[in-house]
């Protein structure tokens, strides 16, 4: 579907929505809401439309060290697809190049690209593990993601405090203890800069 026509029948839904929610959709307030929404929605889904791959875009760096590097503290913000309700945290990444390194910046496009998707957050976790090992061909990977879940803190359980942690690891990340230990060490008592 062109991208106008999906956001023109995105936002005749949301019309329709509104109205099944009781509301008066006359009201002012209310009288750029579904073209707002539909904006809103088609930008927060918009990974789907994305191919990892072309988000990394050759951004890959031949590398002399087989060191473990980590970014930490990713931005995360997604949406539950069990309720369409956002969650949000961050994440850290940990992986050992084996003759190929990643441009920093795009660790930080290739979450926001499956994360802008309707997500659960184990296959988030899972899906960026699975790229960033894809991509340079890394010996191991290790993925930690900590998320706030609106859909658990404003209704159901109403639990506002809970973040949920999920993890992913292959390769030396998975089947080496001690590199294990090393990445969660790495990413708990990194030092905060600035
Ligand atoms: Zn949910």
């Amino acid at each position: 579907m062109r991208p106008e026509n999906q956001k023109r029948r995105v936002a005749l839904l949301v019309r329709q929505l509104l109205q099944a929610l009781g509301e008066d959709i006359t009201r002012e307030g209310l009288h750029k809401t579904p073209q707002r929404v539909a904006e809103s929605l088609l930008f927060l889904t918009g990974g789907v439309n994305q191919n990892p791959r072309r988000v990394i875009n050759g951004a890959v760096f031949r590398s002399h060290a087989n060191n473990m590097i980590i970014v930490r503290n990713i931005e995360v913000y997604s949406l539950c697809e069990h309720h369409l309700l956002p969650f949000y945290g961050r994440c850290h990444v940990g992986y050992i190049a084996s003759k190929k390194v990643l441009g920093v910046s795009k660790i930080a496009r290739l979450v926001d690209c499956f994360a802008r998707r309707l997500q659960i957050q184990e296959r988030l976790t899972a899906q960026l593990a699975d790229e960033i090992r894809r991509a340079v061909n890394a010996e191991g990977v290790g993925v930690v993601m900590e998320c706030r879940h609106l859909c658990m803190m404003m209704r159901g359980v109403e639990k506002q405090n809970s973040i949920m942690t999920t993890s992913s690891v292959l390769g030396s990340f998975h089947d080496d203890a001690r590199t294990r230990a090393e990445f969660m060490n790495l990413i708990q008592n990194g030092e905060n800069v600035g």
